[in-house]
């Protein structure tokens, strides 16, 4: 037989979690033919020697609903081997929609979701009315696979209207919420999602229109997705006590679907509400039901120096100063009364993400030699080093560098052991990297490279094949994604071909690739050499080839309905 494509020679790293192992991988129609020593040729060959070829990453949270209407590649996901995007998370999504709704949804993504709204308003058409016409957008027109949920805001501003922001919805208004579910459903979405994140809000201020719903709103419409069998169910409640997950296991029993809750972190300033997290969604499982954790791989960092700083303004004192002339400020940093009051502060004010904790943040660069020794340290270290207080020895060595030295600090990610157990526990699916939202604060695209570059390679809080595994099976297993996540013969030929001693994700840069012009975030990977989707190249060191091999990921209900047409 005579393939497409055929990658030799590369360590297959095939998405179950087994041992890798040397083989070639050949394709054809798309679809992976053989895995083993090939003899036959192929139209193309890759070179993988030395390489690990694994099946492409499913990035299954992101919100680039409106960046793939304009870019076919949801850029930068395929640079980093991601070939499966979802989309349609925290409650929000683009469809249905009626005549007059459009703007309630925008508004919703601008604030929630941090896109510009002339990006939106350039980029979104609305030629669509049901989830399934929404789909039909995509179909021949991507480069990589895209599915979707359904989001309850969309469906609560279609049948409400403006009321959907007001007040609670009756019960006819809740029936015909349950029966736009059930169309989306059958339309293609893969499941649905809710949100009731008490800061999300509107750009006008007013509460995204699925916060306004009360638990018997939420758990009739969920109960569509376990009435008609099929899809997953993702909310996002704020931040999660271990009170929440009566609702989470209620909400699993009753609909025996998959259900995704944000999120499950280590936090410094929270430090073992991770644990607690995991000890109180087990007995869930341990019944007999799936409430996956979502946690992410890239620890929430900081550079700063006390020139322009926001870390501390949780306190009042620290903040003011921070608002103050340089010198001013520096004049307050020496007086030995402010510093009394700054360091009250951090032991009073309550609820603050700062930690707190001086053996945390380090000292990064320094601007005179006589420093250089204290490069690396902690405050703590550093501290210790010059037989002083920590906030004296912190406020010293910045006032003897005109505050210039570049402190670093992290709140969330920064506990090895912690993200270790997080990452490893079956509870929980790695990947919020948010992608296509909050284009102007950061760049996320990267969590799997990081996974692999920082969490396997430099850290080995557990192994390739058991990373790769929660980058690709594990995902596409959860969220229904039908012959995806797997290097098998028969399965679509979504591959990823990286060099597991390099990989990694580079610091984020600024792009304008956003309609209109508008500036956003993107972020690079190393080490990721090639991207294939459905078989063909789309990924190549860095450039992308043009092609738009990608396919609308419907689920499995339209499925049904096709099979049985
Ligand atoms: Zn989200």
């Amino acid at each position: 037989m005579a393939y497409d494509l055929l990658i030799r020679g590369g360590r297959v790293v095939d998405g179950s979690g087994l041992p890798s192992y040397i083989a070639d991988v050949g394709v054809k129609d798309g679809k992976v033919a053989e895995i083993g020593k090939i003899k036959d040729g192929a139209a193309k060959t890759i070179d993988a020697a030395g390489l690990a070829v694994s099946p492409g990453f499913v990035d299954h949270h992101t919100h680039l609903d409106a960046q793939m209407l304009w870019d076919p590649y949801g850029t930068c996901e395929p640079q980093h081997g991601v070939t499966s995007v979802v989309m349609g998370n925290c409650g929000l999504s683009l469809a249905p929609v009626k005549a007059g709704i459009e703007d309630a949804i925008v508004k919703s993504f601008v604030r929630v979701e941090a896109i510009p709204r002339i990006a939106l308003e350039q980029g979104v058409k609305w030629n669509w009315h049901s989830y399934g016409e929404y789909l039909d957008n995509f179909e021949g027109k991507v480069g990589i696979n895209v599915g979707g949920l359904v989001g309850h805001i969309a469906v609560r501003h279609h049948v409400m209207g403006e009321d959907a922001v007001e007040r609670k919805a009756s019960g006819a208004e809740i029936q015909k919420m349950r029966g736009l579910i059930s169309e989306a459903m059958d339309g293609g979405a893969l499941g649905m999602s809710t949100n009731r994140n008490d800061r999300h809000m509107r750009e006008d201020g007013k509460p995204v229109s699925s916060r306004l719903a009360d638990d018997n709103e939420f758990f009739t419409l969920c109960d569509v997705l376990g009435e008609r069998n099929g899809g997953v169910i993702e909310t996002i409640l704020g931040r999660n006590k271990v009170e929440h997950f009566e609702w989470y296991h209620e909400l699993a029993r009753r609909t025996q679907r998959p259900i995704l809750w944000q999120s499950l972190q280590h936090r410094w300033s929270e430090p073992n509400l991770w644990r607690e997290q995991l000890d109180a969604v087990e007995p869930i499982f341990k019944a007999g039901y799936q409430a996956y954790g979502l946690s992410m791989t890239v620890p929430l960092v900081r550079h700063f120096t006390l020139k322009d700083c926001q870390i501390f303004d949780e306190f009042p004192t620290w903040k003011n100063l921070m608002f103050l002339p340089v010198e001013v400020r520096k004049q307050a940093f020496a007086d030995a009364d402010t510093r009394k009051k700054l360091q009250g502060e951090l032991d009073t004010v309550k609820n603050a993400n700062f930690h707190r904790r001086w053996d945390i943040p380090k000292v990064e660069k320094v601007f005179k030699p006589e420093n250089q020794k204290y490069v690396g340290k902690t405050i703590a270290e550093l501290a210790a080093m010059r037989n002083q207080a920590p906030i004296d020895a912190f406020l010293d060595l910045a006032l003897e560098e005109n505050l210039e030295t570049i402190f670093w600090n992290a709140n969330n990610g920064g506990d090895w052991n912690a993200m270790g157990e997080i990452l490893r526990s079956p509870y929980v699916l790695v990947g919020t990297s948010d992608a296509g939202a909050h284009v102007l604060f950061g760049a996320d695209f990267g969590y799997g490279t990081i996974l692999l570059g920082l969490w396997v390679r430099e850290r080995q809080v557990m192994s390739l094949e058991q990373a790769v595994h929660k980058l690709t099976f594990h995902p596409a297993s959860i969220f229904g994604l039908q012959g995806r996540g797997l290097l098998r013969q028969g399965y679509a030929a979504d591959i990823a071909i990286f060099d597991p001693n390099t990989v990694n994700a580079e610091e984020p840069t600024w792009a304008n690739d956003f309609p209109a012009n508008t500036k956003r975030m993107v972020q690079q990977a190393v080490g990721m050499h090639y991207t294939i989707v459905n078989g063909t190249v789309v990924h190549d060191h860095g450039r992308m080839t043009g092609d738009l091999p990608g396919q609308v990921m419907r689920g499995p209900l339209y499925r049904q309905q096709k099979a049985a047409a």
